[in-house]
């Protein structure tokens, strides 16, 4: 049965154990989805295909309404934007804070479009309440405080698998939100550290199918931060939908070079709506709708 893990002897790996998680006690697809401002529904899952898009991160007002209008015009359905940043590097640009998330909010007004951001500590969560859908970075993926105080907050987490986790670790992490009363969950995939170094991480892509036939939760990629290159983004993008992926999470840039941020894996505007324009396509070899 599936749930029923090859190491499941050990009980602290067996999945049939996250009631909340699995597809055998949920066996339809779970859908998160987000009013917008014009009463339209943004949704991930169950046949709609969610395209997150935006910068790493927000560093003025100009840059995030500029990318926010040209992604919507693209045809993405969110919106994204880093505005408390952890960063490897403890002297690179750690992220604008509160004053992004104002930023944020503007470009909402301006377009419609929900909002998506990181949080790094539980503190932050007073200073989410415009933002639609709340993102843990791979880094927090075991941050089981965290995680169970967003079990409480009301609003759609999205949870990105960490870089040395497995799959079932992400499940489990996954039910500690759940576990707390929150439904609206996302895994997203988002590449593992291996010993490949052409690219920046290396992208588990059998996980889609491993895990959608374990869990009824929405499952995305975010193949800028698995690729590391935009050169290899549109492909890697392609690739996940056609594994069955529910959405992606894309990163985009009206300058790259520039960007303060992750600039080198970042698609500018024209190469995201090119993409845009195959993976509907993709979209309809899927069944779903984009
Ligand atoms: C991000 O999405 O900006 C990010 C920091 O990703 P990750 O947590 O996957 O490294
Ligand atoms: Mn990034």
């Amino acid at each position: 049965m599936l749930g029923k893990e090859k190491h499941s002897a050990c009980t602290e790996f067996n999945l049939e154990a996250l009631k909340k998680v699995i597809r055998v006690f949920h066996p339809e697809d779970s859908v998160v989805s987000i009013q917008g401002t014009g009463h339209e529904i943004h949704a991930i899952g169950g046949g709609m295909l969610g395209i997150i898009a935006g910068p790493c991160a927000v560093e003025n007002e100009q840059q995030i309404i500029n990318i926010a209008k040209t992604v919507k015009a693209a045809g993405a359905s969110f919106l994204r934007g880093g505005v408390f940043k952890l960063r490897t590097n403890p002297y690179s640009f750690q992220g604008m804070g509160i004053e992004g998330i104002k930023l944020l909010a503007a470009a909402k007004k301006e377009t419609g479009l929900p909002l998506v951001s990181e949080i790094t500590e539980i503190k932050q969560l007073e200073y989410f309440n415009g933002i639609d859908i709340i993102q843990v970075g791979a880094r927090n993926m075991q941050n089981f405080s965290l995680l169970k105080e967003l079990g409480k907050c009301g609003k759609p987490v999205l949870l990105k698998r960490s870089l040395a986790s497995t799959a079932a670790e992400l499940l489990m992490a996954a039910e500690y939100i759940m576990d707390e009363g929150n439904v609206n969950v996302i895994l997203c995939e988002r590449g593992l550290r291996t010993f490949e170094t052409f690219s920046r991480s290396t992208l588990d892509i059998a996980a889609i199918p491993w895990l959608k036939q374990r869990t009824h939760l929405p499952i995305i990629v975010d193949p800028s931060h698995a690729a590391g290159d935009a050169a290899l983004v549109p492909a890697v993008a392609k690739a996940a939908i056609a594994a069955g992926a529910d959405g992606l999470m894309l990163e985009v840039h009206n300058d790259p070079e520039h960007a303060l941020c992750d600039g080198e894996q970042s698609l500018t505007p024209d190469t995201f709506s090119d993409l845009m324009t195959d993976l509907k396509k993709y979209a309809e070899l899927e069944k779903k709708r984009l």
